[in-house]
């Protein structure tokens, strides 16, 4: 442990240990296998680059992100640590000058991408080598529980064949019961140890909100809580990226788009600027962040619902990793549940899959209707368990319910009635025209101003039954089918509902919650700055 001090002090410059650190680290030093879970920020690097210092041979480090190693590998040498990379975008020649070093022993860390550590080649070369150890970085994509499954890592289930003694290290920031599992059962980890920090992220205030205009939403938010700040925006499309980008910019916030849209060379400079000047917003689809170490992020934003709570709070953790206050703001609304829907229903997956894929969803859209404390929803997602936390908007300002037994009743019968009497199902836009009585082009279309359900929920507004709808969605008194129309269809749960044995309530809705954490150092917004970045 004298060495690993030393390391630590002299190679990373720190002083002390962080959190379950210097357990792990004495514990891989030691020969043993780990698996690790820390939220984002919490030091995963350290566990495997300390002992892959400490002890003899090459430490392989295997990661998803090709765009990351060489910024990975470039901070080491930096630091003055022998690391290199090997994956597909190096030429014939680097590749054989980081072969010829590795056969050398003049390696310390080596980064590799999962498909070329499997191929033929590279495994003959291992072989031959004195391996320090394998870290398994972001292991959560060996998982298809998971929400980020790579095909690729199901090949690594051979390292445990191969080099039964050399100690594998899988490190993940994102994994409940489910997911930690099956990283144990693929990577032959059952037996190992496991070091799970709290996930909590006590600086960050949660709150999710119902779409409106989301734009204006948002940008009400930023003004109120984040003016100036340096934030992350998440869009689910690279059209509504950009146009969330200009409009940001036509208000005078420094933001620019990120999307695999844009050359890599656009790319690099937006995330070189989001990285090196104060205050600059990047609008994103989800694939900006991971292995991004910058601790100021004050917020990071969603505008269009996640696919996974595992997904969410990976890319909520990219905010206050300084530990200073930090925010996560979300808008959601009917149509993201439904088009999340049917994104799962026309991609290429299959059964087993595509119903995980559906049950996160599900999960996300529960955890933003729950009118209870947001963080322990969230952390039970990860089985921890935890008191309300005093500090997200539901803690701040606790929703009221009001009891909607009898509209409920009639969005059920209406989907009902359709599918006895006519055989068809119907998506949410008709079924509340029939509901409000209103006679669309549609509904004369389909004779449906003849049903007994016609006008009877004339008394809510089309915005209110939208609101209901979402809810009984999220509550599964409601799903969308599966084979991409949007169309709503009865569950087993509706059945107690049409029939009078069980009660419906729906969340009253409210004001916006201000977080109580304030801002220290407000900058004021700078149009001029904001025009020269994005004309640039
Ligand atoms: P993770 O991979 O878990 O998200 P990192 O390994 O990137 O986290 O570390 C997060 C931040 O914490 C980095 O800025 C890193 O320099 C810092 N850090 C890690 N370990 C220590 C330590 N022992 N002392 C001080 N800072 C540390
Ligand atoms: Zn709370």
């Amino acid at each position: 442990m004298q060495k690993a001090y030393e390391v630590l002090r002299t190679v990373f410059g720190h002083t002390s240990f962080k959190g379950q650190q210097e357990e792990i680290i004495t514990h891989i030093c030691a020969g043993n296998h780990a698996l690790v879970l820390m939220p984002t920020g919490g030091g995963k690097s350290l566990c495997y680059q300390i002992p892959a210092l400490v002890r003899p041979g090459v430490a392989i480090v295997i990661s998803p992100l090709i765009a990351l190693m060489q910024d990975q590998v470039q901070s080491l040498r930096d630091l003055g640590v022998q690391a290199a990379f090997l994956n597909s975008t190096l030429s014939w020649h680097e590749t054989q000058e980081v072969e010829q070093a590795l056969r050398q022993g003049t390696i310390d860390l080596l980064y590799i991408a999962p498909e070329r550590l499997t191929s033929p080649r590279t495994l003959e070369l291992l072989k031959s080598l004195p391996i320090a150890l394998f870290a398994i970085d972001e292991a959560h994509c060996v998982a298809q529980w998971g929400h980020d499954f790579r095909p690729e890592y199901l090949g690594l289930s051979m390292l445990a064949e191969h080099w039964p003694q050399v100690p594998r290290v899988a490190l993940t920031a994102t994994a409940n019961a489910q997911t930690r599992q099956e990283i144990a059962h693929r990577l032959g980890l059952e037996d190992a140890a496991q070091f799970v920090a709290s996930f909590d992220r006590p600086n960050i205030f949660y709150q999710m909100v119902e779409k409106k205009n989301t734009k204006e939403q948002l940008w009400q938010w930023i003004q109120a809580e984040h003016p100036g700040d340096s934030g992350i925006i998440y869009a689910r499309s690279r059209a509504r990226v950009e146009d969330l980008s200009h409009y940001l910019q036509q208000r005078g916030v420094t933001a620019v788009p990120y999307h695999a849209g844009l050359s890599t060379a656009q790319r690099a400079r937006h995330q070189a600027l989001f990285l090196e000047t104060p205050g600059v917003v990047v609008v994103a689809t989800i694939a900006f962040g991971m292995g991004i170490d910058k601790p100021d992020v004050r917020y990071v934003a969603h505008i269009d619902l996640p696919r996974s709570i595992e997904g969410y709070y990976q890319e909520t953790g990219r905010a206050g990793r300084d530990g200073q206050p930090a925010s996560a703001w979300l808008a959601y609304g009917l149509q993201d549940a439904i088009q999340l829907h049917r994104m799962v229903a026309e991609s290429p997956t299959q059964g087993a899959f595509r119903q995980q894929q559906a049950q996160h969803i599900n999960a996300m859209l529960g955890l933003c209707e729950t009118v209870h404390c947001r963080r322990q929803r969230l952390l039970a997602y990860f089985d921890e368990s935890a008191e309300p936390c005093g500090y997200c908007d539901n803690c701040l300002s606790p929703g009221r319910q009001w009891e909607g037994t009898v509209p409920a009743q009639m969005l059920l019968s209406a989907i009902y009635r359709l599918w006895r009497e006519h055989g068809q199902h119907f998506g949410a836009t008709h079924l509340i025209a029939i509901l409000r009585g209103r006679r669309t082009e549609r509904v004369i279309q389909f004779g449906h101003q003849h049903l007994s359900v016609f006008g009877v929920g004339a008394q809510y507004s089309a915005s209110q039954w939208r609101d209901m709808a979402r809810q009984m969605l999220a509550q599964q008194l409601l799903r969308v089918d599966s084979q991409g129309y949007g169309t709503f269809l009865l569950t087993e749960q509706s059945r107690a509902v049409l029939q009078g044995k069980q009660s419906v309530w729906f969340n009253q809705k409210r004001r916006p919650v201000q977080s109580q954490h304030g801002h220290a150092n407000p900058r004021p917004l700078d149009p001029q700055r904001a025009q020269a970045v994005s004309s640039g």
